[in-house]
């Protein structure tokens, strides 16, 4: 079974991945976090990738292409995936359809105002990737998993966050009427297990057909 996930920044749309990637054995795929991978090892792609990612622009299609590309044809891929940032444009969705069946795609729905204030308070862990909010329960501003010092994205600033918003607004919202034969939808505003348990639901009843 292949997924997509699509959602503003904000909405939890990565929270609910990792839950249905842990219980449903898919392939959590972050278009995101890849590029933060390359830029790490220093790649010629992920430094290209970087000043847009730190403007809250989306990255050229031919690079976010290849490197979606390059991690779907890896043999783990075969089992299932879902993807977690990726299509974010009508363009995107039509190429994705020359390498990839898409089986459902979940709507991760949010209200602006609830999606800036998520990001402004969000932190996220440079060594493993685990993402917190500091007007959580029990946040000390050390990862939870490994204990490293959280920090706050570049991206996750105020300035950036509108853009990011605004991109997805524009150019992202139309892949739901594009996937509206195939679409759950979901709303966020309670806590994470609320917005889980649905989809859990969901995917459940299909008999994890595929
Ligand atoms: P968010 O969804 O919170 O913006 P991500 O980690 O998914 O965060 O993405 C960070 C940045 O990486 C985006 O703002 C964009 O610059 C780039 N990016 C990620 N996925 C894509 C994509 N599918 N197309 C173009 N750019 C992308
Ligand atoms: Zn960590």
């Amino acid at each position: 079974m292949n997924l997509i996930l699509l959602g503003a920044q904000g909405s939890g749309k990565g929270t609910l991945a990792k839950n249905i990637s842990r219980d449903f054995g898919l392939v959590q795929i972050s278009t995101g976090d890849l590029f933060r991978e390359s830029i790490a090892k220093k790649e010629k792609l992920g430094l290209k990738a970087k000043e847009y990612m730190n403007r809250g622009e989306l990255v050229p299609i031919e690079l976010t292409l290849k490197i979606l590309n390059e991690r779907i044809s890896k043999p783990d891929c075969k089992k299932g995936f879902i993807l977690d940032g990726f299509p974010r444009s009508i363009e995107q969705a039509e190429a994705l359809k020359e390498v990839a069946n898409i089986d459902y795609v979940i709507n991760v729905e949010l209200p602006y105002e609830e999606c800036v204030a998520r990001l402004t308070t969000r932190r996220t862990c440079p060594n493993c990737g685990d993402i917190d909010n500091m007007t959580y329960e029990g946040y000390t501003g050390n990862c939870r998993k490994c204990g490293t010092p959280l920090f706050q994205r570049d991206d996750d600033k105020p300035e950036a966050i509108k853009t990011r918003l605004e991109v997805y607004e524009k150019t992202t919202t139309p892949l739901i009427n594009f996937y509206s034969d195939r679409l759950f939808k979901v709303s966020s505003l309670g806590t994470p297990e609320d917005t889980y348990r649905p989809v859990k639901d969901f995917l459940s009843n299909l008999g994890r057909k595929k």
